[in-house]
């Protein structure tokens, strides 16, 4: 009997400690990484390097390939243990830029608290959803990812093969969710992917591939990291240097950070009404991206739904209250995120987009993306996309207005831009060709030359972005900045 009970006890732990499908996967990751024991006692991890940060939402044209961050002194440390991380790289513009064309970064996290460091070492804390994008970044790198999945509070569930990969969901301690997948060979983490909110684009998976493992401190480590948003490369380094332990320095965020309070995901908006000819207003007040307000006989036109539903929903708002006739149209100059994102808010108030024919597809594409994740105004109170697209030039004209749009050709930072020119006033309306404020003007000419060949006299210049000028302080300020050589 005492033998039969025996037996049965041992049956029963063996029945107890059988390893389930799912973690059996996270348990031959851990293995193929240096085993269980030396993952999880990995303190530190610092990965120097270089490479690239393409410049989503920002190419010549929607579809064009993206054009390049270089990025160099790349150092991401990370203190797993502690939920710490910092990030610090300089990122070198390789395509001509108007505002610095060298920037410094210094990302940080400490448990739940994001911060960024300026170059003048002035720490200013960030809003919610950049720190949790952080935090799930921090998972972004086999080691961290495998270590989270062993931590007895982890879930890890919903097994399944794709290809030759083994693919796992792993719940942290912390609630946040990971998809992890192993090569099924090697048994190597070849992937770890997340979700996340984009403005513009809305729900989008962040998944980052790990591949060129080299062997480090008794660690197998990658050393080539690429992250993508959706289908955008973000990031593409490859590591000159990995290293267990190390020197990490101090993760901590500053004191004056931990206890500041958490920034909204978007600053609230203020909007100025200024009317500059008859009929027609700009519209500033907070941030630099302006908006432009056109009254025609019937109905009220705007020039640019810019940055988020915040600032947009504000000037479309503010234009409702310049005239008791109805706003119909949102013209939006070209199809850059900051300049195209108010395009879903002016589309959920029922506004007919008009732009250039090259951001058709492009504007149906962003106009139909789920936004679950954070629920837009558009996902609240959906509406199909009403389009009026201009080829070379488009006139809106009645007894009231004339407003005149021109596509803006050979310009080398946007390929779909469009200008308005109102005839009466002389006046020109304009993204993106020239700010006051820019540092360099790299297409200062094409600028000059574009009011040119479409023979518009222009006096006053009513931009998108800085103050109103005459042209000539537009000219005069292009000549005395020449456009800076590009790397
Ligand atoms: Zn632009
Ligand atoms: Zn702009």
């Amino acid at each position: 009997m005492k033998k039969m009970l025996i037996a049965l006890a041992v049956a029963l732990a063996g029945a107890c400690t059988q390893t389930p499908p799912e973690m059996q996967v996270v348990n031959d990751a851990a293995e193929a990484l240096g085993g269980r024991d030396r993952v999880q006692a990995v303190k530190t991890l610092t990965i120097e390097g270089e490479g690239t940060n393409p410049n989503v939402g920002q190419n010549l044209t929607p579809d064009a390939e993206l054009r390049v961050w270089k990025v160099t002194e790349f150092k991401r440390t990370t203190d797993p243990a502690n939920g710490r991380m910092r990030l610090e790289q300089v990122r070198t513009a390789q395509f001509p830029f108007a505002a610095a064309t060298v920037q410094r970064q210094n990302f940080g996290i400490d448990g739940d608290v994001g911060f960024n460091v300026a170059p003048d070492a002035m720490a200013a804390r960030v809003a919610e959803m950049v720190a949790r994008d952080r935090r799930l970044e921090m998972l972004h790198h086999p080691i961290t990812a495998v270590r989270a999945a062993l931590d007895p509070g982890a879930k890890v569930g919903n097994l399944h093969q794709l290809g030759i990969e083994q693919v796992v969901d792993v719940t942290t301690a912390k609630g946040d969710v990971v998809t992890l997948a192993i090569d099924g060979i090697t048994k190597l983490p070849t992937r770890v992917v997340s979700m996340s909110y984009h403005n513009n684009l809305g729900d989008v998976a962040i998944e980052t591939t790990f591949s060129n493992y080299e062997e480090v401190s008794g660690l197998k480590l990658p050393k080539r990291l690429t992250t993508k948003i959706d289908k955008y490369v973000q990031a593409d380094i490859e590591v000159s240097k990995n290293t267990i332990d190390g020197d990490a320095g101090d993760l901590a965020a500053p004191d004056a950070v931990k206890s500041a309070a958490v920034p909204p995901a978007i600053a609230p908006a203020t909007v100025d009404a200024q009317q500059v000819g008859r009929g027609i207003w700009w519209l500033a007040g907070s941030g630099n991206h302006r908006s432009i307000v056109f009254e025609f006989d019937d109905h009220l036109v705007l020039f640019e739904v810019p940055q988020n539903d915040v600032r947009s929903s504000a000037v479309i708002a503010k234009a409702r209250t310049l005239s008791p006739k109805p706003l119909t149209h949102a013209i939006v100059s070209h199809h850059h995120f900051d300049h195209s994102g108010g395009l879903r808010v002016a589309v959920a108030e029922g506004l007919t987009i008009i732009t250039h024919k090259g951001n058709e597809e492009f504007f149906k594409w962003l106009v139909e993306r789920p936004h679950t994740i954070v629920s837009d105004a558009l996902a609240k109170n959906p509406k199909p996309l009403e389009i009026e697209t201009v080829d070379d030039t488009l006139t809106l004209k009645d007894r009231s207005m004339e407003l005149q749009l021109y596509h803006v050709k050979d310009n080398i930072h946007a390929g779909t831009l469009l200008i308005g020119y109102v005839p009466r006033d002389r006046m020109l309306i304009q993204a993106d060709l020239y700010d006051a404020g820019w540092i360099q003007h790299p297409w200062g000419d094409n600028y000059r030359q574009n009011v040119a060949d479409r023979k518009l006299r222009v006096d006053k210049a009513v931009p998108v972005h800085g103050p109103i000028q005459t042209f000539a302080e537009n000219l005069k300020t292009i000549q005395s900045k020449p456009p800076a050589a590009t790397n």
